[in-house]
């Protein structure tokens, strides 16, 4: 079972992963987009870290809600309301219940990737963050690791495709050849899924 201190080691691992690629998610965001999407994030998480270990938020639920809130409030672009969605709706899903099966985060991981793509309205295949995420949470049934592999090809397949939503759709076809930034951090969320679990 996965207790609110799992949660926070998950929130934890996932800073320290953006802190480690910023500058590669900035990079990626500079050919297709405006060379903001590892700053966005280091704000966003940095500011998770410290929200959580003020609060100390004491479920599953609580602490994944108060993350997504956290990003909403300090990430500026595409990408804050929409990593806090993910987040707090995951974090909703889950209720108030003190420890949560694998299986119930795998669920409540899908509610919250529908919300992200209600929001953004993005379908597989036009290149941001949902490439990365459907196919991470459908392997989270198998296991974290198969999770985070998912999530790795998911964002690298992202390369050759056409970007249909956010900022890199402006340049059409000047969009293809180039890694989705919000794919790859995407991966990196995964990848810290996997560091919580031990695996
Ligand atoms: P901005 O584009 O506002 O500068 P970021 O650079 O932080 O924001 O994030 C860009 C990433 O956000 C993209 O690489 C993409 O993965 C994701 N993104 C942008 N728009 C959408 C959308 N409508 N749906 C899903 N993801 C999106
Ligand atoms: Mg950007």
């Amino acid at each position: 079972m996965l207790d609110a201190d799992f949660f926070r080691r998950w929130m934890t691992a996932a800073t320290a992963l953006v802190d480690r690629e910023a500058e590669r998610l900035t990079a990626l965001d500079s050919p297709i987009g405006d060379a903001d999407h590892g700053s966005n994030l280091q704000r966003g998480f940095t500011a998770v870290a410290a929200t959580l270990e003020k609060e100390a938020p004491g479920t599953p639920g609580a602490v994944l809600t108060l993350a997504g809130r956290q990003l909403i409030s300090t990430v500026g672009g595409a990408s804050g309301p929409l990593y806090g969605t993910l987040l707090r709706r995951t974090g909703k899903a889950l209720g108030d219940a003190a420890e949560v099966s694998a299986e119930q985060l795998a669920e409540a991981l899908r509610t919250g990737v529908d919300a992200v793509r209600a929001l953004g309205g993005a379908q597989p295949g036009d290149k941001t963050m949902v490439d990365a995420l459907v196919p991470a949470v459908d392997a989270l049934a198998e296991s974290f690791a198969a999770a985070r592999t998912a999530a790795d090809e998911g964002a690298r397949a992202t390369t050759p495709l056409q970007a249909r939503k956010g900022r890199a759709s402006y340049l059409g076809e000047r969009s293809i050849g180039h890694q989705d930034p919000g794919a790859t951090s995407a991966a990196l969320l995964f990848a810290a899924l996997e560091e919580a679990a031990g695996e």
